[in-house]
C-alpha cells in the first residue's frame, strides 16, 4: 500500500549537515518534496515534508529517522490559541517559521493566522503563558 504523509522533523543542529533524507530516498525507495525548512546555527532544524512511499518501508524510514535523533510530528495535530491566556506579548511572532503569528500597529495586538500554521510546535514552549496548545 502506498502512504503520502506530511510530517515535520525536529533536528539537532548537529545533524543539519548529515544526508538524512537523501537516505530517505536512497535506502528506502521513499518520494519527498520540501514544503518548508529552517536551521538555525546552534538550534534546532525544522523541515516540513512530504513524505509517500510503500508503507512498509515508509515505516522503516520513520523509524531510521527516530534511532537517528529526529523527532518527528504528524500534521494531523492541530494547534490553537487559548485567548483568554494570551497576553499578546509578542514572544512568538520570530519563532514561528511560517509567519503565522503578526503584530497590528495600531492596536498592538498579536493576530494568529491559523491557517498559516504548520503545527512545528514551536510556539507551545516559547509562549510564556501557555496560550499556544496542540489538539490531536
Ligand atoms: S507568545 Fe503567547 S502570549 Fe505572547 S503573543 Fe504569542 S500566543 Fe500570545
Ligand atoms: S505551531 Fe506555532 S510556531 Fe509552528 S507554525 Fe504553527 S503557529 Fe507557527
Amino acid at each position: 500500500m502506498i502512504v503520502s504523509k506530511r510530517i515535520v522533523l525536529h533536528f539537532p543542529s548537529r545533524l543539519a549537515d548529515r544526508p538524512i533524507i537523501y537516505r530517505l530516498v536512497k535506502d528506502y525507495n521513499l518520494e519527498f518534496s520540501i514544503l518548508k525548512a529552517s536551521v538555525t546555527p546552534e538550534k534546532e532544524g525544522l523541515m516540513v515534508l512530504e513524505l509517500s512511499g510503500d508503507q512498509e518501508e515508509y515505516d522503516k524510514g520513520i523509524q531510521y529517522l527516530t534511532e537517528n535523533g529526529l523527532r518527528i510530528q504528524s500534521l494531523s495535530q492541530n494547534v490553537i490559541r487559548n485567548e483568554q491566556r494570551c497576553t499578546h506579548c509578542g514572544a512568538c511572532i520570530t519563532i514561528c517559521p511560517a509567519a503565522a503569528f503578526e503584530l497590528e500597529q495600531l492596536t498592538r495586538r498579536v493576530t494568529f493566522y491559523h491557517e498559516r500554521c504548520l503545527t512545528c510546535g514551536m510556539c507551545i514552549k516559547a509562549c510564556p503563558p501557555r496560550a499556544m496548545e496542540v489538539h490531536f
